[in-house]
């Protein structure tokens, strides 16, 4: 079905024919019909699924109905990162360039009088984190009294973030009358509870199985010693020229010290993490979306939110602890229908951690070794029979390029 056939208002069908989009995406064909007749919706769906469009090409078309529109707040949407804010008003200015609505982002970690003036100025549509709305809030900043559509984007993490308290005070500042929608890659036992509590009567939308990554996405495992992992990702990194890489790291310290060496070993690369000022973060972002940078390095809280295209290679640095982390990295890569690769570098202590998150996914990934940085002891769990020795680039290419042909 086309974009035309889902009853979305005529600028707006303009807008994502200018986009590029040729048809909706599962979740978008889905969620859109659901969301203009004015139901709740509770969606679950893989990162990168256009998920963002879902939810905000139906708020557009409500907020243009008035052919005066008010400029007085009338939905929001809640994300739990500032980069995620940049990125969705991003997306409604695209998306509503045909329309003449105002829409502002309101985050913390830059100053509240810009965002005050905007407030004061009208907005139609505000996209917030939690912690920084409620300062608007406690401030009257804000007349929610009109609001009748909220967001709750990116549910999961907001509520891994600690942000629980802050959504339910938002909650009960909202009137109930109002359409909710809510968005997570995965529903836990907790966002189960906070739809029950934010929504009504809602229909759930299910675009994809749990906790799946995207089926572009190619996974291999690199089996290393610990001590010889950041030599290990120099050589991947100089063997396989890929034009965008995203490195994930467990801590910032871990980010900085990698990107350091990188650098030192002639690989440039970036760091990205929550203790660099947010107009660094920004610039980081933007260089590395035109290809200044190109390799980043981030922690999972700073590459929250990161839309860039073309993120050809993902390479998680440590086995990430909570196997559904694993899901949200490597859906950096092979976005909207995109190919991309995963690469984890696993040392022995990390093979349990790799066996839950196979488990969680349902695949055993191939493993290799990087030559002179094999793992000095056998492995505690039986590993599937080895690849043979890393020939990574060429191969990798080769087997990504007859995927394209088919
Ligand atoms: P999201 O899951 O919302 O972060 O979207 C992932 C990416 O898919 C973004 O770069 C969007 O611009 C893109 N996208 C969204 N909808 C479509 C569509 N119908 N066709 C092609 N690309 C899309």
């Amino acid at each position: 079905m086309p974009f035309a056939g889902l009853g979305l208002r005529p600028e707006l069908v303009r807008a994502v024919a200018e986009e590029g989009y040729d048809v909706p995406t599962p979740i978008q064909r889905e969620t859109i019909p659901l969301a203009l007749t004015g139901r709740d919706v509770v969606g679950s769906a893989q990162t990168g699924t256009g998920k963002t469009a879902a939810f905000l090409l139906p708020i557009l078309h409500r907020l243009a109905h008035d052919h005066q529109p008010s400029h007085r707040l009338r939905a929001l949407v809640l994300v739990p990162t500032r980069e995620l804010a940049e990125q969705v008003l991003e997306r409604a200015r695209a998306y509503g360039r045909h329309l003449h609505l105002r829409a502002a982002a309101i985050y913390g970690g830059v100053g509240m009088e810009p965002q005050t003036q905007a407030l004061r100025r009208g907005v139609d549509l505000v996209i917030a984190t939690p912690g920084r709305f409620l300062d608007h809030m406690g401030r009257g900043h804000l007349d929610l009294s009109r609001v009748e559509v909220l967001v709750l984007d990116e549910a999961d993490r907001m509520l891994d973030m600690g942000f629980a308290p802050d959504v339910r005070r938002i909650l009960d500042a909202l009137p109930d009358a109002r359409q909710t929608l809510l968005f997570s890659a995965t529903i836990s036992d907790d966002v189960d509870r906070l739809a029950r509590r934010a929504l009504q009567n809602h229909t759930a939308v299910e675009t994809a199985r749990r906790a799946s990554p995207a089926d572009g996405v190619e996974h291999g495992i690199f089996a290393v010693d610990k001590l010889f992992k950041k030599d290990a990702l120099v050589s991947i990194l100089k063997l396989d020229f890929m034009r965008r890489v995203l490195v994930f790291t467990r801590t910032k310290y871990g980010a900085d010290k990698l990107a350091r060496h990188l650098k030192r070993d002639g690989v440039p690369a970036a760091a990205m993490h929550g203790d660099k000022a947010q107009s660094t973060r920004l610039r980081t972002l933007e260089d590395f979306r035109q290809g200044r940078v190109r390799i980043l390095v981030a922690t999972d809280l700073a590459a929250r939110g990161i839309d860039v295209e073309d993120i050809e290679l993902v390479v998680n640095f440590d086995v990430p602890t909570d196997p559904e982390v694993y899901v949200h990295r490597v859906g950096r890569t092979a976005r909207a229908g995109a190919q991309g690769l995963a690469l984890t570098l696993m040392s022995p202590d990390e093979w349990l951690l790799m066996a839950d998150i196979e488990k969680l996914i349902g695949q055993t990934f191939p493993r290799e070794v990087v030559p002179g940085f094999e793992p000095a002891v056998a492995p505690i769990v039986p590993m599937p029979r080895a690849q043979p020795a890393l020939n990574r680039g060429p191969s990798v290419r080769a087997r990504r390029g007859s995927a394209r042909r088919r």
